[in-house]
C-alpha cells in the first residue's frame, strides 16, 4: 500500500516532460550555439582554404605557362608540329589547362589542342571562383633576332573546376565534420546537465513530494543519496534541517491543540456539572423559601401566591375559592405548660391531621406562628363551612403523645370566600354588587380582602369561645375592601 502511494508520488514528478527539463533546455541551447560556432568554424577555414588553394591554382598555370614558352619559340621557329604535341600534352597534365594552342604572327593558328569535353564536368562555380574561365595569351619571341621579334603566341584556356570540386569538397567534408562535432559535444553537455542537475533535482523532488514531516509515526527520511558534496546536496541537507524543524513546531502545535481541548472538555464538564448544582441548589432554595422547616407545609409566601392563582380565575371564569384560617387556642399557655418542644410536636401533628383530612387540590400553609391556612380551590363558602368543621373535629380528637404525656388541642376557624354566582344566591343584592365590585380591583387588594375578612371570622370565633367555626360576615365586605385600598393609598 505504501509502497503504491509512493508510486504515485513518484509518478507526480515522473509526469515532468522531458522537453521541459533542464537537460533539454540545455541541449537546445547547446545545439543552437554549436551550430552557430559550426558556421564560423567552416567559414573562416573555407576562407583560408579558398585563398591558400587560389595560390596553388595561380603558382601551378603560371608554372606550366612559363616553363613552356621557350619550348613554344622552338616549335614556332622550326614548324615542329611533334614537339608541339608533346608540349601540349605535357601542359595539359596539370588539369585545370583546358586548351593550348600556338599561333603564327603570319597565318594565325599552327597548333591546337583541346581537353575533350567532358573529361572535366564544369560547373558554375568554375566560372565565379579562383578568376572563373580565363584565356592566358602569351607573346612568344624568337631571341635569335635583334632586337626580338614576336613571332607568335601562346594561348591557354583555364578552367579552376578541378580546384572548385577539391574546394568545394573540404568544405562540406569540413562542415560535416564540424557540425557533427557540435551535435555530439551538445549531446554529452545535455547528457551530462541530466545527470548533474536534472536527476538529481528530480530525486529531491520525489522526496519533498514523498516526504511528510508532519507524520511524526514515521522516522524522518534521508535525502536521496548523493555522490557529490554539492548544491543539490546542500539543498537535501538543508530540506532534511527544515522538515525538522517542522516537525518539532508541528509537535509543539499538536500537544498544545490536544492540551486546549483537554482543557475545553474539562471545562466543559465542569461547566455542566456546576449548572446542575447551581439547578439543585436553585430548586432547594425555591422549595426552602416557600416551604415552611418545621412543618412541611408551604409557607405564607408560597399560600399568598397560590391564592392570588384562585383569585384571577375566580374574576376571569367565576371559579370559586374559598380559604380558612385557623389559630390553636391557647397555645402561650400550652407552651408554657408542656413546653415549647411539645408545642412544635402539636404543631407537626396539626399538619400532617390537615394534610389527612383534605383534598388532593386543598392547600394547606402554615402563615406563621401557630396560625395556618387553607386554600380550597373550586370551593363555595357551604363547602368551606363543612371542611373547616370536619378539621376542627379531627383536631379535637387528636392525641400527640409527648415527654410521656398525651396532649390534646383545639383551634379556632375562620372562613371566607369569593363564591360563583351560583354560590351568591342566599346573599342579598347589596353582598352580590359588593363581590362584583371587587373583581374590578388589583388582585393583590383582593387577596388581602379576602384574608382580613377571613382573620375577622377567627377572631370571632376566638371572642364566642373558641373551638368553634365562624364564617365571614359579607356585608362587612366594603368596609374591608376600603380598609384594604386606604392601606394601599397609604402605603403609597
Ligand atoms: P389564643 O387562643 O387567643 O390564640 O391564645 P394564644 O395563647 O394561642 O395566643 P397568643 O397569640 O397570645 O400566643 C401565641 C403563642 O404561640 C405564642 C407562642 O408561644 C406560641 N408559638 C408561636 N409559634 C410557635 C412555635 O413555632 N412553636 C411553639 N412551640 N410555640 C409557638
Ligand atoms: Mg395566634
Ligand atoms: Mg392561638
Amino acid at each position: 500500500m505504501a509502497k503504491q502511494s509512493d508510486q504515485k508520488h513518484d509518478d507526480v514528478l515522473a509526469g515532468l516532460k522531458l522537453g521541459s527539463t533542464i537537460a533539454a533546455r540545455q541541449l537546445k541551447y547547446s545545439l543552437i550555439l554549436a551550430t552557430i560556432l559550426g558556421f564560423v568554424i567552416v567559414g573562416v577555414r573555407g576562407f583560408q582554404d579558398y585563398e591558400w588553394l587560389e595560390d596553388v591554382y595561380h603558382q601551378g598555370t603560371q608554372r606550366s605557362t612559363s616553363s613552356s614558352v621557350a619550348v613554344a619559340t622552338q616549335i614556332l621557329t622550326n614548324r615542329d608540329l611533334e614537339l608541339a604535341e608533346v608540349m601540349a600534352r605535357g601542359m595539359m597534365n596539370n588539369r585545370s589547362i583546358a586548351r593550348v594552342a600556338l599561333l603564327n604572327a603570319e597565318d594565325g593558328i599552327f597548333f591546337e589542342l583541346k581537353r575533350p569535353a567532358g573529361e572535366v564536368p564544369t560547373s558554375r562555380w568554375a566560372e565565379k571562383m579562383f578568376g572563373g574561365l580565363q584565356t592566358i595569351v602569351v607573346p612568344v619571341r624568337d631571341p635569335n633576332k635583334q632586337p626580338a621579334t614576336t613571332i607568335g603566341e601562346m594561348v591557354v584556356d583555364l578552367n579552376p573546376q578541378v580546384f572548385v570540386s577539391a574546394y568545394m569538397s573540404r568544405l562540406s567534408w569540413s562542415f560535416l565534420s564540424t557540425m557533427v562535432l557540435a551535435v555530439l559535444m551538445a549531446a554529452v553537455f545535455a547528457g551530462m546537465s541530466y545527470f548533474v542537475f536534472s536527476r538529481p533535482l528530480v530525486r529531491l523532488g520525489n522526496y519533498l513530494v514523498k516526504s511528510d514531516p508532519t507524520d511524526d509515526k514515521r522516522p524522518l527520511e534521508m535525502p536521496p543519496h548523493h555522490r557529490y558534496d554539492d548544491e543539490v546536496q546542500l539543498l537535501g541537507s538543508v530540506t532534511v534541517g527544515l522538515f525538522g524543524m517542522i516537525r518539532g513546531q508541528v509537535g509543539q502545535l499538536r500537544k498544545a491543540r490536544d492540551e486546549l481541548q483537554n482543557a475545553n472538555i474539562n471545562l466543559e464538564a465542569r461547566v455542566e456539572q456546576r449548572t446542575k448544582e447551581l439547578n439543585e441548589a436553585m430548586k432547594k432554595l425555591e422549595v426552602l423559601a416557600s416551604t415552611d422547616p418545621l412543618t412541611e407545609l408551604p409557607n405564607r409566601r408560597a399560600y399568598l401566591g397560590r391564592q392570588e392563582e384562585a383569585i384571577s380565575i375566580w374574576c376571569r371564569r367565576d371559579t370559586p375559592v374559598s380559604i380558612i384560617l385557623l389559630d390553636i387556642d391557647r397555645f402561650k399557655s400550652f407552651n408554657d405548660t408542656y413546653g415549647h418542644q411539645a408545642g412544635d410536636a402539636v404543631l407537626v401533628e396539626l399538619a400532617k391531621t390537615m394534610q389527612r383530612t383534605l383534598r388532593m387540590i386543598d392547600v394547606p400553609a402554615r402563615l406563621g406562628g401557630e396560625e395556618f391556612a387553607v386554600l380550597l380551590p373550586g370551593e363555595e363558602l357551604e363547602g368551606a363551612m363543612k371542611l373547616a368543621e370536619r378539621l376542627r373535629v379531627a383536631f379535637e380528637e387528636t392525641r400527640v403523645e409527648f415527654g410521656g404525656n398525651t396532649l390534646s388541642f383545639t383551634s379556632s376557624f375562620g372562613v371566607s370566600g369569593l363564591p360563583s354566582k351560583f354560590g351568591m344566591t342566599g346573599f342579598s343584592d347589596d353582598v352580590v354588587r359588593q363581590f362584583d365590585a371587587l373583581k374590578n380591583r388589583e388582585i393583590s387588594e383582593i387577596s388581602t380582602t379576602l384574608y382580613s375578612m377571613a382573620d375577622s371570622a377567627l377572631y370571632l370565633a376566638k371572642e364566642s369561645g373558641r373551638n368553634r367555626c365562624e364564617l365571614a360576615d359579607f356585608h362587612e365586605l366594603r368596609e374591608h375592601a376600603n380598609a384594604v385600598s386606604s392601606d394601599v393609598l397609604a402605603d403609597d
